[in-house]
């Protein structure tokens, strides 16, 4: 059981405050019945509640798909920098949403981002093996031998060595080459100490897919968009 206020107030509907004043002026309908008490207690999920002749939404819970801008941290919170959670709506960061792991300052791509936790708990849990794709800029060319390496398993600058990466070159740039990784993992920096590990600099990277859902290239860097429900049940 949950106050209504609070109910309505983190599904956007106002303040506390206003919503006492909306539920004062005999606005609020509580299961057919007009309720006049802000701090009553009621279960969201069974109860039709109904403002100003509009029926209430319920949900507890958001799914964001973004694509996350360089120069913002993926963070809910920073002293210095822009997070992903500034750049949300205020309908949405009502729900106190967070990222499901995260991507660099200067790594762009897919992020979700959600309040249930339990679904944050799984996707990043190392049991599960996510698999996730970048698209990546590399400084020198990329050869059979990167190849075969992270087919092997890298050892990264701490001395840990990686699960089984796949790596695919797309083609040579004016310098370095331009290819795709798929990892299991999700190691702090990893894609990046990858190639440090053989020698070569990733000087662009951005996240294509995260466990099998791509990127909705509609997205501009810096958008979002609630995920569709068939792309909310295959991560469930
Ligand atoms: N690997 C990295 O090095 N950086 C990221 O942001 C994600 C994967």
């Amino acid at each position: 059981m949950e106050r209504l206020d609070k109910v309505l107030s983190n599904l956007g509907y106002g303040s506390r405050k206003e919503i006492k004043g909306i539920a004062k002026k005999g606005l609020i309908e509580v299961d057919g019945v007009v309720v006049k008490d802000n701090g009553m207690q009621i279960d969201p999920e069974k109860s039709k509640i109904v403002i100003a002749g509009e029926e209430v939404f319920y949900r507890k819970y958001i799914y964001l798909m973004m694509n996350k801008p360089d120069g913002v941290i993926s963070a809910t919170f920073d002293n210095r920098d822009e997070t992903v959670i500034d750049l949300l709506e205020p309908e949405h960061a009502v729900f106190e949403p967070f990222p499901i792991g995260r991507l660099d300052k200067d790594t762009v791509g897919l992020l979700l981002i959600t309040n249930d936790g339990e679904l944050n708990h799984r996707l990043i849990s190392p049991k599960w093996e996510v698999d996730k794709v970048y698209y990546a800029h590399i400084d020198k060319t990329v050869d059979e031998s990167d190849i075969e390496a992270f087919k092997k398993g890298v050892i990264l600058d701490d001395g840990y060595k990686c699960l089984e990466a796949k790596l695919e070159v797309i083609g040579p740039m004016d310098e370095g080459s331009e290819v795709y990784v798929t990892v299991h993992e999700g190691k702090y920096h990893q894609v990046k100490r990858m190639f440090e590990s053989r020698g070569k600099k990733v000087t662009y990277l951005k996240r294509t897919i995260f466990a099998g859902l791509p990127l909705d290239e509609n997205l501009e860097e810096g958008e979002y968009r609630e995920l569709t429900e068939e792309e909310l049940a295959k991560i469930k």
